[in-house]
């Protein structure tokens, strides 16, 4: 159950924190209302994001001339929670948690070691934000191979910086695959894949002060319902069912070593 401090949208007050949980919300009942644009979740309340509430309240709480405001204790944040909730959740891993044989998802030798520095998982970022991932260095367009079976989640995305992410439902977990350059054709939401399949190639960062590329990986039990990325959910920023990748990389490794 998400709470307001104060009033979202057209002549609210609009604070950073209030817009996000706003834009969260409503990414979050595009189940019940597909033709939902996406919000960026960016904390800024703009055309889009005053239009989607419109929309919301035009279409779901049948408002004829809706205000484009929600409101702490109105009725669009009362119905937003409960749409949200009723989200359908992700299928359980159907091992109980126990993760099966998976491929290592670059081939060629790392460039560093994703278990120490900035690129292990949970390592500090700025302002109390704690690393998601593990950071696999490798050069700009480096193939990237799928850990098990699975299926796409949704459409490639931007990630972050001119890089893109693939979310893929794998047979025992989530992974995102991040920091990639575009789609490969024919990966889009749906797509059935194979383990050890190419899916896609690391791209490069657009940013002026840093030129390490790599493939930042994330993986989810893949039981609870939502967004990956959650801004609300400190120190992470993340879904509630993130796992830390490492157990399962050192595993896929000294498999594929065994193999050589
Ligand atoms: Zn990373």
């Amino acid at each position: 159950m998400e709470v307001l401090d104060s009033s979202v949208g057209r002549g609210g007050r609009n604070r950073y924190r209030d817009v996000i949980t706003v834009q969260n919300l409503l990414n979050d009942c595009r189940h019940a209302l597909p033709s939902l644009a996406f919000l960026d979740v960016d904390g800024d309340c703009g055309p889009g994001t005053i239009a989607a509430i419109e929309q919301f309240q035009r279409d779901i709480l049948g408002v004829n001339s809706p205000d484009g405001r929600v409101d702490p204790n109105g009725r669009t944040i009362r119905r937003l929670n409960e749409l949200s909730e009723e989200q359908p959740g992700e299928q359980a891993p159907q091992s109980s948690g126990r993760i099966g044989e998976c491929f290592f998802p670059v081939k060629r030798r790392l460039d560093a070691s994703y278990k120490d520095g900035p690129r292990r998982f949970g390592s500090n970022r700025s302002r109390g934000r704690k690393h998601a991932g593990c950071d696999l260095y490798a050069p700009a367009g480096t193939p990237i191979f799928a850990m098990q079976d699975g299926e796409v989640m949704r459409d490639v995305s931007l990630f972050y910086a001119g890089t893109f992410s693939l979310e893929v439902k794998h047979k025992d977990f989530v992974a995102r695959y991040c920091e990639i350059k575009g789609a490969l054709r024919g990966i889009k939401k749906g797509t059935k894949i194979r383990k050890g399949q190419l899916i896609g190639k690391i791209g490069k960062l657009q940013l002026n002060n840093f030129d390490k590329t790599m493939l930042h990986l994330e993986i989810y039990k893949g039981n609870a319902a939502g967004r990956l990325t959650n801004k609300n959910n400190l120190p992470f920023k993340r879904r509630q069912d993130l796992m830390d990748p490492t157990p399962i990389l050192d595993k896929a490794q000294r498999r594929r070593r065994n193999m050589r």
